[in-house]
C-alpha cells in the first residue's frame, strides 16, 4: 500500500479504494457534481453518469438496471429488505427465517422485527460454520415472508449452501422473498443473482475496492417493497434523498476494474492465503475454520490454540499487521463473537481466533511475510 510500511490484511473489514474508482469519483466531483434531479445541463450530466453507472453495475450481477437501487451501504440495503415487508402485515400471519451468523445488519433488523412480535426463525450452523440446511427448510412456511441467508460469513468466508436451500423453500412457498447479504461475497467471487435465484441482496461499495457510504439494494422486479426513506421522488420514487452519484461512479469504476482483474486476483489470493496458512501449520498448533470446504478466497479465520487473541492481534498491530478478531462490529464491541458461538467453539477458544483477510492491493510474497510476522510475535509474547 503507497506510503505505508504496514501489511494490511483486514480487507473484510473494508479493502482501499482503487485508483480507477478514485479517478471516477473525482471526476464525477468534478464534471458530475450538479443534483441528479435537476433540469439544467449539469444535471443532465449528473443523471446520465448515475444512469450509465446503474446499468453497467446491473449487467455486473445480471440484474436489470430498475432492480438496482443505490443505498448507503450493506446495511442500509439489508435493514430495508429484512424491515420493509413486514411494515404492512400482520404479526400473526408473516415470519422471518434466518441464520444465527448473518452479520449485525441482518441480525439486528431482524431482533427489531421480533420485538414488534413477528416470528423469527434464527437457524443454527454445524461446526464448520455451513448453516443447518433441513433446519432452515423446516422452519420455512405458508407464513414465511422472507428468508435471508448471506452468501459467505464475513468473519469466516464459509461459503452457504444458498442453491440447495432456495429450491425447496420455494416449493414450499413460491411467494417467500429470498435474500441474500452478498457483501462480503462479491469481493472475491463473481455472482449473477437471477442464475443464482436470489430476490434480493445487498451490496457495499467498500468491500470491492469502491468508496464508502455507497451500496445496492438489488430487489427482483417481481417485488416490490414499501418505501424506506421518505421525501423526494429519487431512485424511481424508493428512496428519497440527493443520489450520491461520485459514490455511484466510482462504485461502478471499481467493479470494472475488478471484473476485469477477478479471476487473476483469485488465483493471488489463494495463492497468498495458502502460503500464509502452510507456514504456520509447520511450527504452529493452529485450526483454520473451514479448511476444508468451500469458502471464499480472501478470509483465513484461525485458532491459535492457547492464545489470547487481543494480546496477539495488538502485538501484531506494533509490529506492522493489521488483522481483525471478527467482524469490524464485533471486534470494536470487544464481544466474543456470535459467529463462533453458534459453531459451538468454546468460550476459551473464541477468544484465540484472528481473522486474516486479504485483498485486492495483496502483493506477491504478503502470506509468506505476514506468516513470519505472526511466527516472531508469538514467540515474544509466550
Ligand atoms: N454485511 C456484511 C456481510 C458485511 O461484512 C458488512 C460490513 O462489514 C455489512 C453487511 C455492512 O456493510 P456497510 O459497511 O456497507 O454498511
Amino acid at each position: 500500500m503507497k506510503g505505508l510500511e504496514y501489511l494490511y490484511l483486514d480487507h473484510a473489514a473494508t479493502t482501499p479504494m482503487r485508483e480507477s474508482a478514485f479517478d471516477a469519483f473525482k471526476h464525477a466531483e468534478e464534471v458530475a457534481f450538479a443534483n441528479s434531479s435537476g433540469g439544467h445541463e449539469l444535471s443532465r450530466r449528473a443523471k446520465n453518469l448515475l444512469e450509465e453507472s446503474r446499468d453497467f453495475i446491473a449487467d455486473v450481477f445480471g440484474a436489470a438496471p430498475k432492480e438496482i437501487t443505490f443505498t448507503s451501504g450493506g446495511t442500509e440495503a439489508d435493514n430495508w429488505i429484512i424491515k420493509s415487508p413486514f411494515l404492512n402485515n400482520a404479526p400473526t400471519s408473516s415470519k422471518l427465517v434466518t441464520s444465527q451468523i448473518e452479520h449485525e445488519a441482518v441480525l439486528g433488523s431482524a431482533e427489531w422485527i421480533q420485538a414488534k412480535g413477528f416470528s423469527v426463525n434464527f437457524v443454527g450452523v454445524n461446526e464448520d460454520g455451513v448453516v443447518d440446511v433441513e433446519k432452515f427448510i423446516e422452519s420455512c412456511n405458508k407464513e414465511t415472508l422472507v428468508a435471508s441467508l448471506m452468501y459467505a460469513n464475513n468473519e469466516t468466508g464459509v461459503i452457504q449452501p444458498i442453491n440447495e436451500i432456495l429450491k425447496k423453500i420455494k416449493e414450499i412457498n413460491s411467494e417467500i422473498l429470498f435474500h441474500s447479504d452478498v457483501v462480503q461475497a462479491v469481493a472475491s467471487e463473481k455472482l449473477d443473482f437471477h442464475k443464482l435465484g436470489i430476490d434480493s441482496a445487498a451490496i457495499s461499495g467498500h468491500k470491492v475496492g469502491g468508496p464508502k457510504g455507497i451500496g445496492v439494494m438489488f430487489l427482483s422486479s417481481k417485488y416490490k417493497l414499501p418505501n424506506y426513506f421518505h421525501g423526494g421522488k429519487q431512485e424511481l420514487e424508493r428512496r428519497a434523498g440527493t443520489v450520491n452519484v461520485s459514490g455511484v461512479a466510482g462504485l461502478a469504476a471499481a467493479l470494472k476494474e475488478q471484473q476485469e482483474t477477478l479471476s487473476d486476483e483469485k488465483i493471488l489470493l489463494e495463492r497468498e492465503r495458502k502460503i500464509f496458512e502452510d507456514t504456520l501449520k509447520e511450527k504452529l498448533e493452529i485450526k483454520i475454520v473451514g479448511e476444508n470446504i468451500n469458502r471464499l478466497s480472501h478470509i483465513s479465520n484461525i485458532q491459535f490454540k492457547g492464545i489470547n487473541s487481543e494480546t496477539l492481534m495488538v502485538a501484531l498491530d506494533l509490529k506492522g499487521l493489521g488483522v481483525s478478531r471478527g467482524s469490524a462490529c464485533a471486534s470494536g464491541a470487544q464481544k466474543p463473537s456470535h459467529v463462533l458461538k453458534a459453531m459451538n467453539v468454546h468460550m476459551n477458544d473464541i477468544n484465540s481466533h484472528l481473522r486474516f483477510s486479504f485483498g485486492w492491493s495483496t502483493n506477491n510474497g504478503d502470506g509468506l511475510k505476514a506468516a513470519k510476522i505472526v511466527l516472531a510475535t508469538i514467540e515474544d509474547i509466550s
